[in-house]
């Protein structure tokens, strides 16, 4: 795994240049707490969540009679200090982090939790609506305007509404949610309660745990995990939970429920040591290495890793061949954003600062190079000339998914698919544009039975164009038969 914003920043990425503010809504982490350190588990949560997003944070506690609330551009380490997390006085809280590419200035301005000026009510999504016609036709037939909301601003608006009408919060979200159309994830918090909320389709996760009787909502184990807390159970596509102040938690189903979790958690996005529908990622991991060796039987020296989603599967991968496993490339683990031009010559010194070779490990060796995906095919590409550079005599790259050739429309920032190599290249081609002696993907049924999962619990859009939550409009921008 190596972050796309190493690139984004200089490669003339559509993500940068995109406005529209409906589409800022990337993939997220949300976290909520009942404890007594509200903000300091919550700043813990986030921190174990910061792979999700890494362009802003944010928290906001209520003690009961205000909600307080610090947000800001950065990672969760440089945004809250100690001061601040006292400051934010409370017992409940919920938290944020958001994915993005965009200046840092839309970077503080889309920063979640969304609140309305009265700071009544805090809400942190994680998902993105593909279409919001529905949610922008109710909010303007309410007189309120909306052209300037994104996605999750939005629907923060539309349970506010009830909400300021003298609802309940979770009748405002029951009332509410009907208008939504894409996959949520979302905590809504009064001064009194926190509403969880998955969308039918339940496409992004989103589990429970318990901490000194105290729930805690978040996007994945890894963070209830590393509290000490307990997982107790992922809220259902189409339910609703609601857990007051005062202890309990009532379940309830807006939209019969069906579970549809999106495949690329267990390839790219969720930490290895979460547990995605009973099964922990990391293992499954391993599998898709495994899977990728008995389909394709690509030989080489030594196996390597684009870390660090490949190295589960680079380690399977081994395991299977009997190839040894070795550290080809080493991360700087802070590398800062790199902001030079475009040309290919600087994106593989960019990647360089990310990733460098160990040239003794590398040198005149053919490699089994292993990552998780291939989206636009610049990560890939470069770290091929890098190899080449130090001296690699041959580079086979073995991708633990299968091409990815449909735009993600539920809150995974995959390009349009015109930016998508997959789409617009034979396999051949991609090889080539990446520079590998030969190029291997992981097939389709390979990469579901890894999982250990049957296909119907996932969706797989990014991979089949099946899209299983209406996507409006947004279907025009799609062929169904690319490459
Ligand atoms: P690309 O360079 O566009 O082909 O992207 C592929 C690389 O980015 C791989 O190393 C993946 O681990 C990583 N990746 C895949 N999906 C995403 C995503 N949604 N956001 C950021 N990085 C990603």
């Amino acid at each position: 795994m190596l972050e796309r914003e190493t690139f984004s920043d200089f490669a003339h990425d559509n993500r940068l240049t995109r406005e529209n503010p409906r589409e800022l809504n990337e993939k997220c982490a949300v976290f909520g707490i009942f404890n007594k350190e509200a903000a300091m588990m919550t700043n813990m949560g986030l921190f174990a969540l910061q792979h999700r997003g890494q362009e802003s944070t944010g928290i906001s506690v209520s003690d009961g009679n205000k909600i307080r609330t610090r947000k800001a551009g950065g990672l969760v380490a440089q945004v809250y200090n100690e001061q601040d997390l006292v400051k934010l006085e409370g017992l409940m809280a919920v938290g944020h982090n958001r994915y993005g590419t965009s200046t840092k200035e839309t970077a503080e301005k889309h920063a979640q939790p969304v609140l309305n000026e009265s700071q009544t009510l805090a809400l942190v999504h994680n998902g993105n609506l593909p279409d919001t016609t529905k949610l922008e036709t109710f909010l303007s037939e309410q007189g309120i305007p909306s052209d300037r909301l994104n996605d999750s601003e939005m629907m923060h608006a539309a349970i506010a509404y009830f909400v300021d009408r003298g609802a309940t919060l979770e009748d405002a979200v029951w009332e509410a949610v009907p208008y939504f159309t894409g996959s949520f994830s979302f905590l809504a918090m009064d001064k009194e309660k926190i509403v969880a909320v998955r969308d039918q389709r339940g496409i992004r996760p989103l589990s429970i745990g318990l901490l000194n009787g105290g729930y805690i909502f978040s996007s994945e184990t890894c963070a209830i995990d590393m509290l000490g807390a307990k997982h107790v159970r992922d809220v259902a596509p189409g339910e609703m939970v609601i857990a007051p102040k005062d202890g309990g938690l009532f379940s309830t189903n807006f939209a019969k429920g069906e579970q549809r979790l999106d495949i690329f958690e267990f390839v790219y996005f969720s930490r290895p040591d979460s547990y995605l529908l009973g099964q922990n990622v990391h293992i499954v991991r391993e599998r898709f290495g495994e899977a990728l060796w008995e389909e394709n039987h690509v030989r080489g020296d030594i196996v390597i890793s684009v870390l660090d989603s490949g190295t589960p599967a680079a380690q399977g991968y081994a395991a299977a061949s009997g190839i040894p496993y070795r550290d080809g490339l080493v991360k700087t683990r802070y590398a800062p954003r790199t902001f030079i031009q475009p040309g290919q010559d600087q994106r593989v010194q960019a990647v360089r600062m990310k990733l460098n070779p160990l040239k003794e490990v590398i040198e005149d060796k053919s490699l089994v190079l292993v990552d998780d995906s291939i989206v636009r095919g610049t990560t890939a590409r470069a770290i091929v000339a890098l190899l080449r550079q130090a001296g690699a005599r041959e580079v086979h790259m073995v991708i633990t998914s299968p091409p990815v050739k449909f735009p993600d429309f539920y809150g995974i920032d995959t390009p349009r698919q015109s930016d998508l190599i997959a789409a617009q290249r034979s396999r051949d081609e991609v090889r080539r544009f990446i520079g590998a002696d030969s190029l291997h993907y992981l097939s389709f049924e390979g990469m579901v039975r890894a999982t250990g999962l049957p296909e119907s619990v996932f969706s797989t859009a990014c991979f089949t164009g099946i899209y299983p939550i209406d996507i409006g409009k947004r279907k025009q921008e799609i062929s169904f038969h690319p490459q």
